[in-house]
């Protein structure tokens, strides 16, 4: 038979350590914030139980607000690392109905309605649990099957806690005067030890994976100008097939090595953050672009007509022609040249990007600053929207 003390003691004692080491890692990795949330939101769980303890062999009714209001602060603190994690910020919207039962816990027990404090507590926690495990079966994305074990623990956690309250409340027990001590409580002294202390480990997998999205995001990511680089087009598109309603246009900046002799490096780079923003301002669901290297871009184009692509392609190209960089040596103007290359049955990234680049080579032959679609290459001289003389 357990002994309920020693198991009080032991939460404790795991979940001190627990803490202790996600404050290690924050320390080490201070951009995780949300493992220095955990780690405090365990503390005061730490703290409660300790507390509680004391209140079951010494109850008395200011211990009893503390353990309730800390109880319910350390799931508090949980839910809210949980929405940090996810990227949630409407942290309002959770904090101040918390406060609000708390407010309303603390004043039934100062009335000396402390069984009904407890089951306010009780429906406190299980509210915020139930939160976090909707929170991550909802909105968790790249690695369910982490989310979905944290999502059914805190659900588990959430039953344990909702049946603490409903035993009080089936029973009436409003005033209590003492601990709360029935079969529902002794079960869940186990079940939230085993659950908070699986979803402590699950967040160190969490910070781990975590750190493994930023890496890749940050090997994806063209640090100059933000887009996504080679290595991120492979990855999105490289598996994909580009049949009907695929298209990709790549684009080069015209005598761009001019600009970088007369204006500079720091201008020239000023220049592929100015088209980089241009092309930018046209990415959307199904619209993504890419820098591929040096003064060369691509853009990704799904669902959509041949018409359609190359209108936008153009778009793209003369806006970027009425953008002027401000220089030391006076206004800069650039233009850019760009080739589109359609899918077919069967086309990989590998074709298409071929079949724009052999375009984007007719638009630098037949005078640049203009967009040339793929199926109009070898007709070069008679093409493409020449849309404003270089
Ligand atoms: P074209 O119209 O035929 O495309 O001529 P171009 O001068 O644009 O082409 P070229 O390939 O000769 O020159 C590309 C230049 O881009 C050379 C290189 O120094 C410059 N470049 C590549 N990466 C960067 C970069 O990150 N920053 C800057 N400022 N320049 C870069
Ligand atoms: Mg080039
Ligand atoms: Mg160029």
């Amino acid at each position: 038979m357990l002994d309920y003390s020693s198991l009080l003691l032991a939460a404790a004692l795991s979940g001190t350590c627990l803490s202790v080491t996600m404050f290690a890692i924050w320390f080490t990795a201070p951009r995780a914030r949300f493992v220095l949330t955990v780690a405090c939101g365990i503390l005061v769980l730490v703290a409660h139980v300790v507390l509680f303890w004391h209140y079951a062999r010494d109850p008395g009714p200011w211990l009893c607000q503390i353990v309730l209001a800390l109880l319910t602060l350390g799931f508090l603190i949980i839910c809210l690392s949980a929405m940090q994690y996810l990227g949630m910020r409407n942290y309002k919207r959770v904090v101040l109905p918390t406060l609000l039962a708390m407010a309303a816990c603390a004043g039934a027990t100062y009335l000396g309605l402390d069984g009904l404090g407890f089951i306010l507590a009780y429906a406190t926690v299980t509210a915020l649990l139930s939160l976090i495990g909707a929170m991550f079966w909802i909105k968790g994305g790249h690695d369910r099957r982490i989310l979905l074990v944290v999502s059914c623990l805190s659900g588990v956690c959430a039953l344990s806690f909702g049946l603490c309250g409903a035993v009080l409340l089936v029973k009436g027990q409003w005033v209590l005067g003492v601990a709360p001590d029935n079969w529902a409580e002794r079960l869940n002294s186990v079940v939230a030890v085993a659950c908070m202390t699986g979803l402590g480990a699950l967040t160190l997998s969490l910070h781990h994976l975590q750190a493994q999205i930023e890496l890749k995001a940050e090997t994806m990511t063209d640090p100059l100008t933000g887009l996504m680089n080679r290595r991120g087009l492979t990855a999105l598109y490289g598996e994909r097939a580009f049949g009907s309603f695929m298209s990709v246009a790549m684009f080069d900046l015209d005598h761009f090595k001019k600009t970088n002799d007369v204006f500079g490096h720091p201008v020239g780079d000023q220049v592929l953050c100015r088209f980089a923003a241009v092309i930018n301002k046209y990415a959307r669901t199904g619209v993504d672009a890419f820098r591929l290297g040096g003064e060369e871009f691509a853009l990704v184009m799904s669902r959509m007509t041949e018409e359609r692509a190359h209108d936008l392609a153009s778009k793209i190209s003369v806006a970027f022609g009425t953008e002027v960089v401000a220089t030391p040596l006076g206004p800069l103007r650039s233009t850019v040249s760009g080739g589109i290359g359609f899918g077919k049955a069967g086309g990989t990234l590998d074709d298409v990007l071929a079949e724009a680049d052999a375009a984007l080579y007719a638009a630098k032959r037949a005078g640049r600053n203009r967009v040339i679609a793929q199926n109009k290459a070898n007709r070069a001289d008679q093409v493409g929207p020449a849309l404003r003389s270089a």
